[in-house]
């Protein structure tokens, strides 16, 4: 089934709120087996909708209309679909019973332009709004129009609890897309692409999809066809990648890396302790976002002044006039020294230079990483790209990474 998805909202050409209704509705559609072949916004306005649906009819059996359902004068979706497939527009008692209790609990009258919200186009079923006041509706005539409010929080949910379910009535269940996505970090995008070469080159069903953000990469494997067939498709492919970059894999879907530390350091009753440096209680932040921390997380030193280094981590006189704090010794050190201070299984330390200026005559994104546990010491130098932030944010994954792995 071929679909296209049509925002409704001046707002939108003004660049004043992002399409994210569009990006949205699109990964519901896949997971559901619906290829969405088109997004297209238009302004409030009568007959540029009235272009835009025609040339929709045209090239797609799905037409997917968000925004435009509320109650002013420029909310005209409902009215403008209804017209244009020649339905007339009906009052449904139910979404008007809704608005009336609304309007009575809320203690505030409901005005006559309210009542738009609980119109529908004639014959439609409709998707109540159980965090808003506008239905939504679907109807068919010819192709299939689905009208959904424009607020996300209002979309969403009915998209998950209304729209979904009508729609595998409306497309069957044999065609459905099953996705997978694998979780990488430590290689990059082309290298990862050149140890599945011919996996890409060759694919079919499943397909590869490779995506690099802040320093990951991402595989969406998608398969398509009867659900169970696609599960066997998507493990076979799976473990093929895996023989080949398996080293570098974290984990699955929305996963992060973070919390995939936090569950390894979990799982092996191990804690941490953290000397922060370059990271400024950034680890130590992100780790603790994660709920049940404080079954791995003893705490850390935020040691940005070499005297607080000196002072509270006991870095040696000797290391300072030698080595300076950025520097594999420095960071063996503090991830010793604060791994003893807390007692914890683990220490680990981050010194280097943010930028944009030098330090000690090292450039921004040298990084030592030192951990610290029974077995001893390992410091990570790495040198990194990227702004202050980059490479700051950087420097906690790459912990997080040692840490896992
Ligand atoms: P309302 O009853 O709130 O007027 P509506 O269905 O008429 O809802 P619009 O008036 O088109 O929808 O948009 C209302 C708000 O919803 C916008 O101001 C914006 O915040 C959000 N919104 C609308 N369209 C989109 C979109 N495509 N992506 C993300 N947000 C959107
Ligand atoms: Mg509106």
């Amino acid at each position: 089934m071929k679909a296209e998805i049509i925002a409704v909202g001046s707002e939108l050409l003004l660049g004043q709120i992002t399409n994210s209704n569009a990006r949205y509705l699109s990964e519901k559609m896949t997971e559901v087996g619906v290829d969405v072949y088109f997004h297209t916004a238009v302004g409030d306005n009568r007959e540029r909708l009235l272009s835009v649906l025609d040339v929709a009819v045209s090239r797609s059996d799905l037409i997917i209309l968000t925004g435009g359902l509320g109650p002013t004068k420029d909310d005209l979706t409902r009215e403008t679909v209804a017209d244009f497939i020649g339905k007339s527009v009906v009052m449904h008692p139910e979404s008007l019973a809704h608005l009336e209790s609304y309007f009575q609990k809320s203690g505030r009258p409901m005005t006559e332009n309210n009542k738009k919200q609980a119109a529908i186009i004639e014959g439609a079923e409709v998707f109540p709004n159980r965090n808003g006041l506008a239905c939504g509706m679907a109807v068919n005539f010819k192709k299939t129009f689905i009208l959904l409010p424009g607020p996300p929080k209002e979309l969403e949910p009915m998209v998950e609890k209304e729209v979904l379910p009508y729609l595998s009535v409306l497309t069957g269940s044999e065609n459905v897309i099953s996705s997978r996505v694998l979780r990488f970090f430590g290689i990059g995008e082309s290298r990862l692409a050149e140890e599945i070469d011919d996996l890409i080159e060759n694919q079919n069903n499943p397909t590869i999809a490779p995506l690099a953000s802040d320093g990951e990469v991402t595989l969406r494997l998608t398969a398509k066809g009867d659900p169970e067939q696609n599960i066997l498709l998507l493990d076979s492919l799976e473990e093929k990648i895996m023989s080949r970059a398996g080293t570098f894999f974290y984990g699955y879907d929305n996963s992060s890396l973070t919390g995939v530390t936090a569950e390894a350091l979990s799982k092996r009753l191990q804690t941490v302790a953290c000397a922060e440096s370059l990271t400024g209680g950034r680890f130590g932040s992100m780790l603790t976002s994660v709920p049940g921390s404080s079954s791995f997380y003893k705490g850390g030193v935020i040691c940005y002044d070499a005297k607080v280094k000196q002072t509270v981590l006991k870095v040696s006189e000797e290391t300072f006039s030698k080595h300076g704090t950025v520097s594999a010794r420095c960071a063996e050190e503090l991830a010793v020294n604060v791994r003893s201070l807390m007692n914890s299984t683990v220490g680990i330390s981050f010194t280097g230079v943010a930028g944009p200026d030098d330090l000690e005559g090292k450039e921004p994104g040298s990084v030592f990483i030192g951990i610290a546990d029974e077995s001893g010491t390992a410091v990570k130098e790495l040198s990194l790209a990227g702004s202050r932030r980059t490479i700051r944010e950087r420097a906690v994954k790459f912990g997080c990474w040692y840490l896992l792995k």
